[in-house]
């Protein structure tokens, strides 16, 4: 059996067979004693290298660098490289290719400031955590005019812009990563990239920029693991040490005093949505600057100041409903809205009768056989309508801010011509409470990294194959398990709470012990006591992925229903926002009367997690209609420090990534292929003279022959030509000379 990792055991990797012993390093200081370097592990992920002493075949003999001598069993040993390999740009280029040599050369690079390295194909950035002074015009213009090659997001940002304008075929650019693995920094980086070459002139390049700032704003807050994490909902609850949107906090510090006054806004201490994680500021950061660069940026891109002041004042309604309060009265049994300034802020800025917001929040009509009666809520209900209210009036908010940024983005654009595309995934989460959200986010980030694998590793080699030339398969353990685990029908995971959430008596502890009775025997699923389960991510090599989800909530969220008196208090409002959102509203979620129900009156709509995962492939399918540039962000410590490059975080995201495989086709694949046809067309100038009768892979072979491209760097298959890497720059440097 040959080992993943070339172990010097077997002495035979994809690489073809090498002796260890006849290994020689060139380290200067000890001469030519012939001696040979290894890795040699010391615990499950810590390898220490080492230099062996004798080899007996079972055990050696190793020196390590505290200058102990070790006895180790061989099949604990792998080789290292030499030490002129230590920086090399691409992993492809190490001789070894093995875990603790990839993670040798990371951290090397990562202790130099050298934070970008190329896996093969993929671009791995190592958050650095700091400014590293390796952006900005000059950097641009290097990278545009190849005076720098090194790996950079500059550089994959520009070879998508390269490929578009030369081949005119859409490009994406996938970020991949962990939360705080630095990808929305990354897609910054490529979108300043582009916007700088795109030649649109100032104006795009800078609307396109702003456009990160307000998102940022809108749509991300501070997570344990990301002082700036792009998240979905929060607006309600948040845990101990995290924030809201940044963008409450900014207009609670930053509004100008005409503004504070019409929004009859205070600090930010004061609102309950904002004071309940003991957390409102972030080092380093000062929100009032920030608000005020939100407002430049929400002028660059032509949202007018009438509707950026509607868009503040739903933003401090939504404050203000937070700090709404209730009375129980009757027994236990009724509640009764406190009537106080938060009641008459609310009702004011959202443009509605303060009597009827009392009304939404405490009451709801039910259908009693044909009558409908009014029916006083209970505290718990009367608060999750409040919370809903305002999680209603921020997602409407963000969809209307979405829309006016791509409305002035592609205004005076006739959107004809091609595009690159940036994609900045959701990151794979593992908190210490697991809920629905991060399972819809692991979901994604599961069907993700499939198509990531598939890419890269799956069908690069199925197409090998197929087209029938020689290949040593590299093994990969894709996740189709775990996937099958979430989708498939009846008794997946997402199948089960679909249908659970459609039975109005369902509740969190049936639907965990649904999942524990069909699931139990599934080998990445773990049915927990007490409503929890477990997932185990990532199946196969990287399954040190195990995430504890607390179902708690799943069934609410999943159904995320909309009570229809909300929708109607909403649309009754007179803010303009309200009121260029009702009519949608009512189409969008069939608002009629046969909605409402016995029990309670709510929006019939499709559940969360299927609209999710139908999202899920419409992205696939558009990343799969491009050319796919990748890629992958590490986050090297859980501290968000600089300089702490723990190998055991790194190396779990690397497995998750099958960065080694990937690397592994690449040091042994063709990343350059044409099929003859295109080849002959391209390079026939090159031979001169040609026979009309020659068929294109004779052609294509003469011109190879009279090139010397030498057999063993090109393959020929039955429909195309595989090269090695590098291997047609010698023609087309020929081609261009002639044109
Ligand atoms: P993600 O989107 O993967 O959750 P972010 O892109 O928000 O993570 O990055 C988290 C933090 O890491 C950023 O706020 C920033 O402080 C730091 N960071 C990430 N990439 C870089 C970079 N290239 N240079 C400097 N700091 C970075
Ligand atoms: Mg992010």
């Amino acid at each position: 059996a040959v080992n993943k990792e070339g172990s010097v055991g077997e002495r035979e990797n994809c690489f073809g067979a090498e002796k260890v012993e006849e290994l020689e390093d060139g380290d200067e200081d000890e001469g030519n004693r012939k001696k040979l370097r290894v890795w040699c592990r010391r615990h499950d992920y810590l390898w220490e290298s080492g230099q062996i002493r004798s080899n007996s075949g079972e055990k050696a003999l190793v020196l390590l660098p505290d200058g102990t001598v070790v006895t180790v069993p061989t099949q604990d040993l792998l080789p290292a490289n030499p030490h002129i390999l230590d920086e090399v740009d691409d992993l492809a280029q190490l001789s070894y290719l093995n875990e603790p040599s990839v993670l040798h050369n990371l951290q090397y690079r990562y202790t130099k400031d050298n934070i970008y390295s190329k896996a093969g194909p993929v671009l791995l950035a190592i958050n650095p955590f700091k400014s590293v002074p390796i952006y900005g015009d000059d950097i641009v213009t290097a990278y545009r005019k190849n005076l720098l090659d090194s790996p950079h997001v500059y550089a994959t940002a520009d070879a998508a812009y390269k490929a578009m304008i030369a081949d005119e075929v859409n490009q994406s650019i996938i970020i991949s990563g962990e939360s705080g693995a630095g990808k929305t920094e990354t897609a910054k980086i490529a979108m300043q990239y582009l916007a700088a070459r795109g030649g649109g002139g100032d104006v795009i390049e800078s609307k396109v920029l702003q456009t990160s700032c307000i998102l940022e704003a809108f749509g991300n807050a501070k997570t344990a693991m990301n002082n700036n994490s792009s998240r979905f909902s929060r607006v309600v609850q948040l845990a101990q040490g995290e924030r809201s949107y940044h963008i409450f906090y900014q207009l609670c510090s930053g509004a100008p005093s005409g503004l504070r006054g019409r929004l009859r806004l205070r600090g930010a201490s004061e609102y309950k949505y904002l004071n309940q994680s003991e957390c409102l500021e972030i080092p380093n950061i000062d929100d009032a600057q920030k608000f005020h660069d939100l407002m430049e940026a929400l002028d660059s891109i032509r949202i007018c100041k009438e509707d950026q002041e509607y868009a503040f004042e739903m933003l401090a309604a939504v404050l203000w409903l937070g700090n709404i309060s209730f009375v129980v009265t009757d027994n236990q049994k009724h509640i009764e809205v406190v009537s106080d300034e938060a009641v008459t802020n609310a009702a004011g800025l959202m443009g509605c009768f303060e009597q009827d917001l009392i009304l939404t929040l405490s009451t709801r009509r039910v259908r009693a056989g044909k009558d409908e009666v009014t029916k006083s809520l209970t505290l718990e209900q009367a608060i999750a309508t409040r919370d809903a209210l305002a999680s209603f009036i921020y997602v409407s908010l963000f969809d209307w801010l979405v829309e006016k940024i791509n409305l002035s983005l592609s205004m005076g654009k006739d959107n004809m011509g091609c595009s690159v595309s940036i994609l900045d995934m959701c990151g794979f989460e593992s908190l210490k409470k697991n809920n629905f959200e991060q399972f819809c986010t692991n979901y994604a980030n599961e069907r993700l990294q499939q198509h990531l694998n598939q890419h890269l590793i799956k069908h690069e080699q199925e197409e090998y194959e197929l087209d029938g030339i020689d290949w040593n398969k590299v093994e990969f353990e894709d996740n189709q398990e775990c996937i099958d685990l979430f989708e498939k029908k009846p008794i997946g995971l997402m199948p089960i709470l679909d249908e659970l959430s459609n039975l109005p008596k369902a509740t969190d502890l049936t639907f965990s012990a649904k999942l524990k009775h069909h699931l139990s025997n599934n080998r990445c699923f773990q049915g927990e006591r007490g409503g929890t389960f477990r997932i185990r991510h990532h199946a196969g090599e990287a399954s040190l992925l195990v995430v504890l989800y607390e179902t708690e909530k799943f069934l609410e969220k999943n159904r995320d229903q909309v009570h229809s008196e909300i929708i109607e208090l909403y649309a009754s409002c007179t803010g303009r926002l309200p009121q260029s959102f009702a009519p949608l509203l009512k189409q969008s979620q069939n608002l009629d009367s046969a909605s409402v129900q016995s029990e309670m009156s709510v929006c019939k709509k499709q559940s969360v997690a299927t609209t999710f995962k139908g999202q899920l492939f419409k992205l696939i399918q558009h990343l799969e209609s491009t050319k796919q540039h990748f890629i992958c962000c590490i986050r090297p410590n859980n501290k968000q420090i600089p300089g702490a490059f723990e190998k055991d975080i790194a190396l779990r995201q690397l497995r998750c990534c099958g960065i080694l495989q990937v690397v592994r086709i690449s040091k042994s694949g063709y990343p350059m292929q044409m099929t003859h046809q295109e080849f002959t067309k391209r390079y026939v100038s090159l031979l001169g003279e040609t026979k009309d009768s020659q068929d294109p892979l004779s052609l294509s072979i003469a011109i190879l022959q009279k090139f010397g491209i030498l057999p063993e760097m090109y393959q020929v298959g039955y429909t195309k030509l595989y090269f090695r890497k590098g291997q047609i720059d010698v023609l087309e440097d020929v081609r261009k000379q002639g044109t």
